[in-house]
């Protein structure tokens, strides 16, 4: 039996298997091979083995996210069969004599960077596609095995670090836990995690050995601690936790219908935070009575290409009908920093979170803002839906942003579609917009405060430096005050003011956010019923 020891992100027990898993780069060698015939029939063999792994894709795409999200895993399936393709790889082999990885990566790159300077966005776009397969067909020529959990039965992932893209791509029904070396509280992997409602540790003292992988364990992220091949009494106990933690949980569905309103009257919103239509289902189940944030820049981080209007509509517009005439609150794409999709090619930036991110990438391209624009408004008439827009500094952001929506709004009307009431309100997550918050609020109609990022750049401490973790501290006086004036600003301008950081879910500041006159508090699904206990307790 061996102890290992981390950090919780989310209490719970999970005993299952564990699963390594490893990020693996090639690293390219070129090679003379010998038998050039043979190493043809082996890049063959791989585009076989290369074109049913799309397959496979192509059809958990479709069954999970849509047809529309799917089609270009067949689109990359084709392109293994064009013929300029697939001849200049096997004329590189002959005529060279080298290895199959080099001689696909080399051909890759070269028709990659032909596309890449085509004039035509279109073929220009495709430039990433050739990429991908290349780099798929490279890593089964050496065996390195897919990003997907390779198991039939749900395991305990034990990683490194994982990042956004790689968590949002798991299998949710494989996973039972999450033990990573690295990482902090306060990355989106972690809130990802918490919205799993997934036992989960970060900064655990334990090596990737393949030796592992397999094993059985026991997270007990109560206890901040992962147990290696439990002996008997251990696992005993465990299941004994874990049928404790479950019987807990199943206690707040008394909770189920109730108010959120404290004994001497006050009443607060309890909204959910969601990253994906299939969160629907835990908003309503854990009684949220609306959602506060739709990370909608998770549509994005799922897909291959930027997710077309028809296809970001079919989603905006499955989370508004899906939620039943109860608030939908959609934040407009917040890309950059840690959340990186391949397709949107940004420069590496020294700082990133200060960088070309969220509301600063929609303002600078302006079509993929519209296109994201005109899919909520189309939603917009299946339901109740709200749009906030995040890392705002200044009013002339939020004024050049209500002038896009009314050419947006226009053009829709023109077109022929119908289009519902849509509130329009700004995340406070900078001290700027804090500072401003009293010009800010004669422009919008809420504000949702963002604590995650309005801690990070109010103390200088990123949230995604594990090392500086213990100086991340959201109850510091500063961050508390910025909320209060937030509010402040907020009720004198007659608009209501959230908190969708996770912050709002910190039960030990729910009574000092009632007492600062909170109207909203967002949280991951699996808070709603112990915060709402907590506000009837006050
Ligand atoms: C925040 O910054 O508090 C927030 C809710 O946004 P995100 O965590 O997605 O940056
Ligand atoms: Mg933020």
């Amino acid at each position: 039996m061996l102890k290992f020891n981390g950090k919780s992100v989310l209490s719970g027990v999970a005993i299952g298997k564990i699963y390594i898993f490893k990020k693996q780069e090639y690293t390219l060698v070129r090679k003379t091979v010998a038998d050039a015939e043979a190493e043809v029939v082996r890049f063959h063999d791989a585009c076989e083995k290369a074109k049913a792994q799309l397959k496979k894709l192509y059809e958990k795409t479709k069954e999970e996210v849509g047809e529309d999200h799917a089609v270009i895993f067949e689109a990359h399936q084709m392109m293994l069969d064009d013929l300029d393709y697939v001849e200049a790889i096997e004329a590189m082999i002959r005529d060279e004599k080298v290895n199959a990885e080099y001689a696909v990566t080399m051909t890759g790159n070269s028709f990659a960077d032909t596309f890449a300077n085509m004039e035509d966005d279109y073929f220009k776009a495709r430039s990433a596609d050739v990429l991908d397969i290349t780099k798929r067909v490279v890593n089964v020529l050496a065996g390195i095995k897919e990003a997907g959990i390779d198991s039939d039965e749900p395991v305990i992932i034990v990683a490194d670090d994982l990042t956004p893209s790689e968590t949002v791509q798991m299998d949710k029904s494989k996973i039972l836990a999450f033990v990573t070396r690295f990482g902090s509280q306060n990355s989106h992997t972690a809130i990802l995690a918490r919205s799993m409602n997934l036992p989960s540790l970060i900064n655990t003292d334990i090596e990737l050995l393949d030796e592992f992988d397999g094993k059985l364990a026991v997270v007990d992220s109560f206890h901040d601690t992962l147990i290696v091949n439990p002996d008997e009494a251990t696992l005993k106990e465990a299941e004994a936790d874990l049928k404790r933690w479950r019987d807990e949980l199943s206690a707040l569905n008394e909770l189920i219908g109730l108010d959120n309103v404290t004994t001497d009257g006050r009443k607060v919103n309890i909204y959910a935070n969601i990253g994906s239509v299939e969160d629907v289902e835990k908003v309503l189940k854990n009684d949220a009575h609306g959602i506060g944030l739709f990370r909608s820049e998770f549509v994005y981080l799922e897909s291959q290409d930027y997710p077309s209007e028809e296809a970001q509509f079919e989603a905006y517009k499955a989370v508004v009908e899906g939620m039943g005439g109860k608030k939908v609150i959609i934040r407009t794409l917040d890309i950059g920093a840690d959340k990186q999709a391949d397709y949107f090619h940004l420069d590496h930036e020294e700082n990133p979170a200060m960088g070309l991110r969220a509301i600063r990438i929609c303002l600078e391209r302006m079509e993929v803002f519209k296109t994201q624009l005109r899919a909520i408004y189309r939603a917009s008439a299946f339901g109740k839906c709200s749009i906030m827009f995040p890392m705002i500094i200044s009013v002339w952001e939020i004024k050049k942003i209500k002038e896009i929506v009314e050419v947006v709004k226009e053009e829709l009307i023109a077109e022929g579609h119908a289009i519902g009431e849509v509130e329009l309100g700004i995340m406070i997550e900078t001290p700027a917009a804090v500072m401003m918050s009293d010009e800010l609020a004669k422009e919008v109609e809420f504000f949702s405060i963002g604590t995650n990022d309005l801690t990070q750049y109010t103390l200088a401490i990123d949230r995604q430096n594990e090392c500086i973790n213990r100086f991340y501290d959201s109850h510091h006086p500063a961050v508390l005050k910025m909320i209060q004036m937030t509010i402040d600003n907020g009720h004198k301008n007659g608009i209501w003011v959230g908190i969708c950081g996770e912050l709002a879910s910190d039960l030990s500041l729910t009574e000092t956010f009632m007492d600062m006159g909170i109207d909203e508090l967002s949280v991951s699904p699996t808070y709603v019923l112990p915060l709402r206990k907590k506000v009837r307790e006050i």
